[in-house]
């Protein structure tokens, strides 16, 4: 290796060194519960306001709209946007194209210091972010703070990541010849988020866009259009140009497939359900129409059926925590949540009620007060849903245990245990999406291990275990996207996790690694003859 090469890498590797996690709160301490508290009680000032398209502005008035409302009071109304319509998505797409001209233009240290800028403005809008979350989506405030500073990170994290792209890079030192590879926008991009992240995912996926030169059109999930309208508000508030991003709340089934489709469309970035994401692969993989500039990426992050293999000899104390934590943080409202517990047969009975009785502990109400540490799931649809998956996996399976939930009209749905027997059935091998966990005991560690594989996602998963050559077979072994060893399989962080699955759970590089800059962008290679020949003088 080269000095040269030796040097690039400890600047690259310090470079990289230099980035830090924002820190989450510690509500441990009074002064940021006060913090927290205070932002509660400004938002909660701010319900019922009305957000345009595009910018996100407040408007007085409007007659198509999408309502948004907090899941665990659903009279309580939190705000609403405009519901896009088709013309509204054709004149989003025209601006952005146009905008594309120029942002693509726009020197990449430019792009960089607004996405830092915006990392800034995230920062001291912090408190009120998550508390927009604790409302509109049911998190608690320690769930909210650490979606709120995942999208700090991921602002932070791709300016360095676009910083170390942004100049050509030498592919190999020839005489008479500067072969180079750089990196060129691909246009425009489509950002499709869902609801459960709906800071940190949606504004991932939009500053990827926009720091790799793409402009972007913001679609967030229905049910959390407000928090969608006030990154477009921090867009905006940090200066970047108008026709770079346009916030485009509305009916995925409606205005999704047509954004989907249209041929001024290059990227797409889903995350969301498998059913979605594969449409949208399908649909993204036709022959390119009139005006489309060819095949469209498609980066797609989807569901998950994680499991955590509870080894013989593991730290049952430590387990049990991390179980807990990794099932119904959020409810199980996580892509990476746990849902199938699988637990070696000589510790099964002892820890499976030891799991029990940790999971009777937490308690359910509103997430606005930090007594409680489980919430509300999403809305009624997600609501009737799980309640009716409950009543079908109760006709075939033993319940273990089953919460009382609060009293009130709120989208509560009970804590549940169920013991599995076999590996057919139908909900070890389908994703439910809430606090419905399914317990199964296995003999071996292979058997853990094929009952880990035997399903069609690969997202997160674990293994608590104190045998070496146990934690090898599993590092080996276990199709997962993310593999998470004697710790929780929840909360990826940015950088230190690159997160995301393959099988049925995605098709995309991991959000918050190296490569995930890399799918917004077009390499190219240059070749160019320097033997000396004289050059032509410049025309004037
Ligand atoms: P969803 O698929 O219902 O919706 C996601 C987004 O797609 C929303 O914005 C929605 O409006 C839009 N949409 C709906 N129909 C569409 C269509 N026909 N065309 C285009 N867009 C359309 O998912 P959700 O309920 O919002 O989110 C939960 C799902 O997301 C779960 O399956 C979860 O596992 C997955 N998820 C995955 C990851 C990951 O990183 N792998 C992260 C978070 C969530």
């Amino acid at each position: 290796m080269s000095l040269k090469m030796k040097a690039k890498i400890s600047e690259e590797q310090m470079m990289m060194s230099e980035f830090k996690n924002e820190p989450l709160a510690n509500f441990t301490l009074e002064v940021e519960r006060k913090k927290m508290m205070d932002a509660l009680a400004k938002v909660k000032s701010e319900f019922g306001r009305t957000y345009g398209l595009h910018t996100a502005d407040q408007v007085s008035s409007a007659s198509n709209v999408i309502t948004s409302r907090n899941p665990a009071f659903p009279d309580q109304i939190i705000g609403s946007t405009i519901s896009a319509t088709k013309e509204d998505a054709d004149r989003a797409l025209k601006i952005v194209t146009e905008g594309s001209k120029t942002w693509k233009k726009t020197p990449a240290s430019e792009r960089i210091s607004l996405l830092e800028k915006l990392a800034d403005w995230m920062v001291s809008h912090k408190y009120e972010l998550s508390a927009w979350m604790v409302y509109e989506v049911g998190k608690s405030w320690k769930e909210a703070d650490a979606d709120t500073c995942e999208g700090i990170d991921f602002c932070r994290y791709y300016a360095r990541e676009m910083n170390r792209l942004a100049e050509p890079r030498m592919t190999q030192m020839v005489l008479g010849e500067n072969d180079t590879l750089a990196y060129f926008p691909k246009g425009v991009s489509v950002v499709i988020a869902p609801w459960n992240f709906p800071f940190a995912i949606l504004a991932g996926m939009a500053v990827a866009s926009l720091v790799t030169g793409n402009t972007v059109i913001i679609k967030p999930a229905e049910q959390s259009v407000v928090i969608g309208a006030k990154l477009a508000q921090g867009l905006k508030a940090v200066g970047f140009p108008q026709d770079a991003f346009f916030f485009l709340p509305g009916v995925g089934e409606e205005i999704g497939p047509m954004i989907v489709n249209d041929p001024r469309v290059d990227i797409i970035a889903f995350t969301g359900s498998a059913d979605v994401g594969l449409s949208i692969i399908e649909s993204a993989a036709r022959k390119p129409k009139a005006g489309q500039r060819g095949v469209k990426k498609v980066i797609a992050e989807m569901g998950g059926k994680n499991a955590l293999i509870i080894d013989e000899d593991a730290d049952q104390d430590e387990a049990i925590l991390g179980a807990t934590h990794s099932a119904f943080g959020f409810q199980g409202q996580k892509c990476s949540a746990l849902s199938r517990l699988l637990v070696h047969e000589k510790i099964y009975d002892a820890f499976v009620k030891r799991f029990v009785e940790a999971a009777s502990g937490l308690k359910m109400g509103d997430p606005a007060n930090p007594e409680f540490q489980m919430g509300p799931v999403i809305d009624e649809e997600a609501q009737k849903r799980i309640l009716k998956t409950i009543q079908d996996a109760k006709t075939r399976m033993k319940v273990l245990f089953e919460s009382k939930t609060p009293a009130g009209n709120g989208y509560f749905v009970p804590q549940t245990i169920f013991e599995c027997t076999d590996a057919h059935e139908k909900w070890f091998q389908n994703e439910i999406f809430g606090p419905v966990i399914l317990v199964k005991k296995f003999s071996t560690l292979e058997e853990g291990i094929e009952l880990v594989n035997s399903v069609p996602y690969a997202l997160t998963g674990g293994i608590y275990s104190r045998s070496p050559s146990h934690i090898e077979k599993a590092k080996a072994e276990m199709e997962v996207g993310n593999l998470y060893i004697n710790r929780a399989i929840t909360g990826a962080t940015v950088q230190r996790h690159p997160f995301g699955g393959f099988k049925l759970s995605g098709i995309g590089s991991k959000a918050g690694g190296p490569d995930y800059l890399l799918q917004f962008l077009e390499a190219r290679t240059v070749s160019e003859n320097v033997v000396r020949r004289g050059f032509a003088g410049e025309k004037a």
